[in-house]
């Protein structure tokens, strides 16, 4: 009768829940060896000057290769990182990692172009999260003023005061900072001019329909005009066609990424990117 259906899609429904859990803790735990097993790997992408069309920067984005299922997608796997506290030797790792790059670019005698890694809110907030950059900064050897940090609306409103001070100090060593996925968080505009702060980066979500809808091109025309007042570089995220390049270079907007331009690509790939320096 029905309360026994009813029981029966507790049961089914028991068993896709407890099917989904074991699947993630078997995700959790092969994430938890990866880094010693070497399995992440870090892409680069570039950023494009929008005056020059010269490569200007690199984004760093982690890709996990975990033997048995390809590659896992950082939005499948960060999250849970995140939640674990995982992410902050993930993300030490990534730093460590990116500098050991731009160090050796810059030893090849290429021109140097910015290179930016994706802070979490779980590793700025760690008590020992500046000691830990001066750290890779000593061993690397790299001139942080060629390393930026990009954090998201979220990690700032967290706690103001504290942001401030750690980003401030970012600053001081040489860092340029930007926010991430611009326009989908709930940051004050009243506090954005407090903050010590040189990019916005605008979330691809209003770049992807700039074309076609008038909503996405006010925003963002809104957001560069901002940037532009409070005398900060503003990006447009996920350029995937000619006709948004046009529209966004109509907007006067700094630089572009996006598959148009290239997809992430790992490091060697990356290094044909680059120009040679010309003294
Ligand atoms: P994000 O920081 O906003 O990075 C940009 C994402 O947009 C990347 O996805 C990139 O591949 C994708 N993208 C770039 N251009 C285009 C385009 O033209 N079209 C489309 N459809 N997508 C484009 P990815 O690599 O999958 O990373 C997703 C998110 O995962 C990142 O978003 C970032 O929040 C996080 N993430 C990636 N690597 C790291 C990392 O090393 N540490 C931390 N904490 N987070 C990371
Ligand atoms: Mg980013
Ligand atoms: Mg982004
Ligand atoms: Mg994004």
């Amino acid at each position: 009768d029905a309360k026994d259906k009813g029981k029966n899609h507790y049961r089914i429904f028991d068993y896709i829940l407890t099917e989904r859990m074991a699947k993630r803790v078997e995700l959790e735990r092969s994430m938890r060896t990866a880094l010693e097993r070497d399995e992440f790997a870090l892409y680069f992408q570039p950023l494009i000057c929008a005056k020059t069309g010269k490569v200007v920067g690199a984004e760093a984005l982690i890709r996990w290769f975990r033997p048995g299922h390809g590659m896992v997608s950082p939005g499948e796997f960060i999250p849970i990182a995140e939640e674990t506290g995982l992410i902050v030797d993930i993300d030490h790792w990534v730093l460590r990692t990116a500098c050991k790059h731009q160090k050796q670019w810059q030893a090849q005698g290429f021109e140097p172009i910015q290179i930016s890694v994706n802070l979490s809110t779980r590793q700025f907030q760690e008590p020992n999260f500046l000691e830990r950059v001066r750290h890779v900064v000593e061993d690397t050897g790299v001139d942080l003023s060629w390393i930026g940090f990009e954090i998201t609306e979220s990690l700032i409103m967290q706690n103001v005061d504290y942001a401030i001070k750690v980003l401030n100090e970012l600053r001081d060593m040489g860092s340029i900072i930007s926010i991430d996925d611009f326009g989908t968080g709930y940051s004050s505009l009243a506090y954005l001019k407090k903050f010590p702060i040189d990019k916005l980066k605008i979330d691809r979500t209003f770049v992807r329909d700039i074309t076609t809808h008038a909503e996405d091109e006010a925003i963002t025309k809104t957001i560069i005009t901002l940037a532009k007042s409070l005398l900060l570089k503003v990006v447009a995220e996920g350029v995937e066609t000619i006709d948004q390049i046009e529209k966004l270079r109509h907007l006067e907007c700094d630089e572009f990424q996006g598959f148009y331009f290239s997809r992430p690509v790992p490091v060697e790939e990356f290094t044909h990117m680059l120009s040679p320096r010309v003294r």
